[in-house]
């Protein structure tokens, strides 16, 4: 249920596929998220003990279906539990090789094939089709973070 959110939010838009592409938690971030609690976290709280910035909690994990509640000052709490498992479920099909992009049609990894190097902005990413569709797929491969000014 929540992967299917993710779905549908990344084919309605593009920047879910950016987000939950730079939300993939590294090995020392996974390692921090497995030791949360079964108890209610603030945003804030919960991006301190994984290691993340409070914004991917709110423009990233949250719209692409981390399951949330509000408190009656309609403060957003999220249950370390819950989010563990919301992130295992919406990220374990989205395993790619450092060949290889998400194909939103196929819903797979597929090999990167005839890519193009391209820059919008800050953000680098490649260009390719995909081998089995042909749908066009970008994979991001540098972004800068904001604040640098
Ligand atoms: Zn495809």
């Amino acid at each position: 249920m929540p992967a299917r959110q993710v779905w549908q939010a990344m084919n309605n838009n593009g920047f879910f596929y950016k987000m939950i592409l730079q939300g993939r938690l590294n090995g020392k971030q996974k390692y921090r998220m497995k030791r949360l609690l079964d108890m209610m976290y603030s945003p804030k709280e919960l991006a301190n003990e994984i290691g993340i910035s409070t914004d991917m909690i709110y423009r990233g994990y949250i719209p692409l279906g981390c399951p949330h509640e509000r408190n009656n000052l309609n403060y957003i709490l999220i249950n370390g539990k819950q989010f563990l498992e919301w992130y295992e479920h919406a990220y374990k099909k989205i395993h790619l090789g450092k060949d290889e992009t998400f194909c939103l049609t196929c819903k797979k990894g597929v090999k990167i094939v005839n890519q193009k190097q391209m820059q919008n902005k800050d953000l680098v990413y490649l260009l390719s089709a995909c081998p089995i569709c042909g749908r066009k797929l970008t994979k991001i491969i540098a972004s800068k973070g904001r604040g640098s000014r």
